[in-house]
């Protein structure tokens, strides 16, 4: 009696193919990370985007020190800045330097 690796076989080919998505906007990403925006006004509801897919010190102080204590659990290994001060009528668009980003021939 053979031992049948049908399975295994199919298994491997599913994981190493490629699924592609369209999405609009980060949002939409599992690797999409938003937290609040601290701001003084208590009524505004402005996020932090973030990408986990991707890992880069934040353009500027603010941001770099909300990344940090994100990151500072070692839960998240990962963390870039997509974007500050996103409220939710926002189009913000995915950034060129995204990682999934496939490009349509
Ligand atoms: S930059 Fe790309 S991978 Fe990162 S959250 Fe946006 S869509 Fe997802």
């Amino acid at each position: 009696m053979g031992l049948n690796l049908t399975p295994y076989i199919l298994m491997i080919i599913i994981f190493k193919m490629k699924i592609g998505i369209d999405i609009k906007n980060c949002s939409e990403c599992p690797h999409h990370l938003a937290t609040p925006y601290p701001t003084s006004d208590s009524f505004e509801r402005a996020e932090y985007w973030w990408c986990k897919a991707d890992n880069e010190v934040a353009p500027n102080l603010d941001a770099e020190k909300q990344r940090l204590s994100l990151k500072e659990n070692g839960i998240l290994l990962n963390l870039k800045y997509i974007a500050g001060y996103v409220e939710w009528h926002d189009e913000t668009p995915i950034p060129a330097w995204c990682p999934c980003k496939i490009k349509k021939k």
